[in-house]
């Protein structure tokens, strides 16, 4: 096809960045703003050899899936890709997309596919924001979110996938700036002093942090903010983050704190952590509950098993599996995060899990060189959660050496799970049970749960 070339197509599926996908004459077309199952006419924007890009001009027959997104700023603002797709329909586009990625990547089927962890409430569930504050045209303070793909900030009273507390925090925020002529960040001179808002809280606890990120060390009429924030019931914890380099990256390393103990404490289940400003923690505590039991449920154990779990965060996996296993080994790059398992382990007077600190491509392979003989050379069961890049090949042959009886592997991206289980299939193990759990409503995101079994395993 050609630049403004017409065409008509039926949207089949929707890429990451939520654009609907369709063929005109096999020629794949991405097109902004439509959704699975509508019928449209468009013309081609850019055309390359393999695919181009389209613009709708008209919905000749609109998806049956379509619904009226609740947020008013749904489709300027990137975060909900799919807000205007019916949820019931959002599960079953994901769960498809497991099962395509698994048999056309990893060539793999013929395992129990168990039906997806859908929410009860998919709106209103995160526990962490991060806000943008930028300096606007006219001198005024932009907070809010980012449009899809750029910097510019769409301003919104009211995120409808964020937890409501939110609205007051920012509010109670932006009329402190305003009072005290506090500047904004602005990107393109690196001017301005406030960067970023981040915000946490605890849904099990209510308790609520809430973080400046400042270009600077220094917030005039701090103690003002802190009285101000203070009268919002469940303010645990108010900081400042330290950020003064040209970058995308919203934090900065150091913490200064105004109020509280420098964290807020939140329960998965009845395992308690504490959460500073720098650490990872899942988003959607609800949903991760779930998913932790399943992979719990696919790790089958009764208190006599020696137990790895690889890519470990803060220790929240380790801890769920400790209560039900003799030892567990917990292995995360970032130093801060094995800090704060260890802490958490103590917390919960929880004895029989170690913590390495390192890459699990290497620490794992250097442990079972030197350790050959030892019960954590031959684990029973091997938990992995990567980020989205994948495991590298070097851990999956030593876990294939190590043969524990059951893998279980949790994964954020399907396409290099469907990679790593093609592998593993290949080295002695078929995938026996898998499970989608939705931990991002609205959104194109989906977490997966793999249970596999090494062949003339038990
Ligand atoms: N299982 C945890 C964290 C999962 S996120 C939870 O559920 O909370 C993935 C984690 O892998 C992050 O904490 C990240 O820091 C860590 N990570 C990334 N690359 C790694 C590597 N090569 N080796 C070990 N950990 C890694």
């Amino acid at each position: 096809m050609q630049k403004n070339e017409p065409f008509e197509i039926l949207i089949e599926d929707i890429t990451t960045e939520g654009a609907g996908i369709g063929k005109a004459d096999g020629y794949p077309l991405f097109v902004k703003d439509t959704m699975i199952g509508d019928r449209i006419r468009g013309i081609v924007v850019k055309a390359k050899k393999n695919y181009g890009y389209g613009r709708m001009t008209e919905i000749l027959e609109p998806s049956p899936f379509r619904v009226k997104p609740r947020c008013p700023a749904a489709r300027q603002c990137g975060g909900c890709q799919l807000q205007a797709m019916a949820y019931e329909k959002q599960l079953e586009f994901k769960e498809e997309k497991i099962r395509n990625n698994l048999a056309r990547i990893g060539g793999i089927t013929g395992y129990e596919a168990e039906p997806i962890l859908g929410m009860e409430e998919p709106y209103f569930y995160r526990n962490k924001a991060q806000f943008p504050v930028r300096r606007k045209k006219d001198g005024g303070i932009a907070i809010g979110f980012y449009a899809g793909r750029t910097h510019s900030v769409i301003e919104t009273e009211q995120c409808y996938i964020n937890h409501p507390v939110n609205v007051q925090i920012v509010k109670t925020v932006r009329q402190f700036l305003e009072r005290n002529g506090i500047t904004p960040y602005e990107e393109e001179t690196h001017t301005g002093l406030v960067r970023h808002i981040l915000t946490r809280v605890g849904f099990t606890t209510g308790e609520i942090m809430v973080c400046l990120i400042l270009n600077g060390r220094k917030l005039p009429a701090a103690e003002k903010l802190v009285s101000e924030l203070r009268a919002i019931p469940g303010m645990t914890s108010i900081s400042l983050n330290v950020n003064t380099e040209r970058t995308n990256v919203i934090l900065g390393k150091e913490i200064i704190n105004l109020y509280g103990d420098g964290f807020i404490t939140d329960r998965i289940g009845d395992v308690k952590f504490q959460i500073s400003p720098l650490s990872f923690y899942q988003v959607n505590p609800v949903q991760t509950r779930r998913l932790y039991e399943k992979a719990l449920e696919y790790a089958a154990l009764t208190g006599t098993e020696t137990v790895w779990d690889l890519y470990c965060g803060i220790g929240t996996i380790s801890l769920f599996l400790a209560k039900k296993a003799r030892q567990v080994f917990g292995v995360e790059v970032v130093p801060e995060a094995v800090a704060d398992a260890r802490r958490n382990a103590k917390l919960n007077g929880i004895a029989n899990v170690e913590f390495i600190a390192g890459k699990a491509e290497e620490a794992v392979p250097e442990f079972y060189r030197q350790n050959p003989l030892s019960a954590g050379a031959r684990p029973d069961v091997v938990v992995v959660d990567p980020p989205r890049k994948g495991c590298e090949e070097s851990l999956l042959c030593t876990i294939v050496q190590m043969a524990p009886v059951r893998m279980v592997y949790v994964s954020c991206d399907s396409a290099t799970l469907a990679r790593d289980l093609k592998w593993m299939c290949a080295h002695g193990y078929r995938v026996e049970k898998v499970c989608g759990c939705d931990m991002f409503g609205q959104t194109v995101g989906v977490e997966t749960v793999c249970l596999l079994r090494r062949s003339g395993g038990e």
